[in-house]
């Protein structure tokens, strides 16, 4: 059993109360790891310890450029703990290991990049109108950042975030899903590693209600980042409101691959897979609609079930396996239950619809075909392993049903038509369209949510302004002080 501690002020500490909780394995249920229960008091000690190293430590003198040195101190020391890492993320969350191998890597090349980000940060001189007097702007960091983030791909999501707001000479206070929180507190201790000051950046653990809305209402937090579900997202933006925080939502999704006739089948039957089995469907970005063209539709859903009815659920740490289990237990139980909600609504399953009898949270790949846009299963985000195909009769059917949820994410488009390619990319109201491809992503590109499914956006070379403010600056150097009501 391993026992974590929170990092807070450059220390790995218990919470104040002494209080623990357990994280389970989701594939066989075992408790293998306890962490801190911290609670209010636990918070107010991160975010002191944030502020206190952003006004007066080394972090706030210390230039762009060695700030951006330490960042790239964490991209060389991820490969020493690439497996370590790797295996806690399997352990916690279930993905599959080759995928959290992939993601752990993926965050060591992030690091490098917002490591050179951080000293391009340039104000300008603005030529206004005025004789002797220059004006220009500078643009420093918000301030202390408090970092929430959901299950479902815990280590990229929280380590993403923070480097974007260190690159800009931010500190953090991180609040990982109570779910799963183990990797975050261990991949942090590179920080003291890599020589970054003592609480620049800090972790508290526990549950969200609690200790998720005393970071979000603590006066000393100047800007929010969050990963999670609509709902939460809405209730923080709320809260955060009553003192002005800047807030960042990412949320959820039902988002749309939509194929048309004249695509590459076979290509675009492997994008529909990828869009909604990996990661057993707990992707933001999972292609849980499938719009297909009237003509093919018969045809891909053969194909689609040929490469799909036999996927092999199971133990995520064994290679062969394809489809692990779901994250927690409540997310578990509401799969489960919307499957139940498709059937009454006379959706037709054509694979799967239930769940592994056995131990593990497992939930067979799941397809329905026959679905109305209105039905909850194309209305509601599940989360899981299953898919809702809707068919259309034409490009403007199409886009009338891609754009037919409150969500507005991400969105795929199969066609070798690219006029009819480039009107999609225009008339799809969402914040990502891939064209003959689906979910790729890089920290390089901006990533935000259209509609309900966000607020702001993160990544990208752009986005490290979303973490300073500009100020601007007037000096004069010979013009006269004029009082236009003073008579001299
Ligand atoms: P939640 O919204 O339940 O939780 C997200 C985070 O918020 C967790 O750390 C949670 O803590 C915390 N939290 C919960 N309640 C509060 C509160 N009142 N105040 C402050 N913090 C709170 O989402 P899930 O963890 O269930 O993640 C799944 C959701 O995340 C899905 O909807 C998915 O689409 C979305 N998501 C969006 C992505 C995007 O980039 N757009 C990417 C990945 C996921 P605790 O766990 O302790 O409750």
């Amino acid at each position: 059993m391993t026992e974590y501690q929170m990092l807070i002020d450059g220390a790995e500490v218990n919470a104040i109360s002494g209080e623990r909780f357990e994280t389970e394995n989701p594939y066989n249920g075992e408790v293998w790891a306890t962490l801190p229960r911290a609670g209010v008091d636990d918070v107010n000690r991160a975010v002191e310890a944030a502020h206190a190293a952003f006004t007066n430590g080394p972090w706030r003198t210390m230039s762009a450029s060695e700030r951006g040195r330490l960042l790239r101190k964490i991209a060389d020391l991820l490969p020493t703990q690439h497996a370590k890492l790797s295996e806690i993320e399997t352990r916690d969350n279930g993905k599959l290991i080759h995928d959290t191998r992939y993601q752990t890597a993926y965050v060591a090349q992030l690091y490098e990049y917002f490591a050179g980000l951080a000293d391009k940060i340039e104000g300008n001189v603005v030529p206004i109108d005025r004789p002797g007097i220059l004006t220009y702007t500078q643009y420093e960091p918000v301030g202390v950042v408090a970092v929430i983030t959901p299950w479902n791909s815990p280590l990229p999501i929280a380590a993403g975030k923070v480097a974007n707001a260190l690159a800009a000479g931010c500190t953090v206070v991180i609040k990982p899903s109570e779910f799963t929180s183990a990797s975050i507190l261990e991949f942090v201790k590179l920080f003291e590693q890599a020589g970054f000051p003592p609480g620049v950046v800090n972790v508290v653990t526990g549950m969200g209600g609690e200790i998720g809305e005393a970071l979000v209402t603590h006066p000393k937090v100047k800007k929010i980042t969050f990963t999670g579900g609509t709902e939460t997202g809405r209730h923080i933006n709320t809260l955060a409101a009553a003192s002005l925080k800047k807030v960042v939502l990412e949320l959820g999704g039902k988002s749309p691959n939509i194929v048309f006739a004249d695509a590459d089948i076979e290509k675009a039957v492997r994008g529909a897979i990828a869009g909604i089995f990996s990661s057993s469907g707990q992707t933001c970005v999972a292609g849980s609609r499938l719009l297909l063209q009237d003509s093919i539709h018969d045809a891909f859903v053969e194909r689609l079930l040929q490469l799909t009815s036999g996927l092999k659920l199971g133990d995520p740490f064994d290679p062969d396996t394809q489809i692990g289990p779901i994250t927690t237990r409540p997310q578990f139980e509401r799969v489960v239950n919307l499957l139940d909600v498709a059937r009454k609504d006379g959706a037709r399953c054509v694979l799967g619809g239930e769940a592994l009898s056995g131990p593990g949270q497992l939930v067979k790949p799941t397809i329905y075909v026959d679905v109305q846009s209105g039905m909850h299963i194309a209305q509601q985000e599940v989360f899981g392993p299953v898919l809702s195909i809707i068919r259309f009769k034409d490009e403007e059917e199409a886009v009338r049903l891609a754009n037919d949820t409150m969500y507005g994410l991400a969105s795929g488009v199969w066609t070798s038509d690219m006029s009819r390619a480039i009107r999609m990319t225009n008339a799809i109201d969402a914040g990502c369209v891939w064209i003959n491809m689906y979910r790729a992503a890089s920290f390089m590109m901006p990533f935000t949510g259209h509609k309900q499914s966000g607020l702001g956006s993160e990544n990208g070379q752009r986005n490290i302004m979303n973490y300073l403010e500009p100020k601007s600056i007037w000096i004069n150097y010979g013009a006269d002080i004029t009082v236009p009501f003073l008579k001299e």
